[in-house]
């Protein structure tokens, strides 16, 4: 919202309070209107009033949004412990899955030394050594 000169409305530049022409007639003593100052000051008093009203409910959606950075933070924090915690499981777990196939492939092992040595006592015995 640009400012106003406070006697006549005009739009002036950002911190004056009255335009080149009022102050003009200021200088050379021209009485003001004073009226129209004080229906400037009113709306002056009710912009301030509304601005007010407005900036507490920005310090309230602040203090909201502060609060909810923090609550953000807190959950990262744990997001973080959870993901290690998961981590650790999953290596955990993948150890495990592991084992059974460790076993399996001993047992493996194991059956084709059997196969192997029960065929070669088979080959001994068909050419007549006796084991
Ligand atoms: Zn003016």
């Amino acid at each position: 919202m640009p400012d106003t000169c406070v006697m006549c409305g005009a739009v002036i530049p950002e911190g004056a309070w009255v335009c080149w022409a009022c102050e003009h007639d200021i200088m050379e003593g021209k009485p003001m209107d004073e009226t129209n100052i004080e229906l400037k000051l009113n709306d002056h008093e009710h912009e301030i009033g509304s601005l007010k009203h407005r900036m507490k409910a920005v310090e309230e959606n602040q203090k909201a949004l502060n609060s909810l950075a923090t609550s953000v933070a807190v959950v990262a924090e744990k997001t973080d412990a959870i993901s290690n915690k998961v981590d650790s499981i999953d290596s955990k777990v993948s150890a495990i899955e592991q084992k059974p196939g460790k076993r399996w492939d001993g047992i493996v092992d194991k059956l084709l030394w059997l196969v192997i040595g029960a065929a070669i006592a088979a080959l001994f015995a068909q050419a007549g050594v006796a084991v």
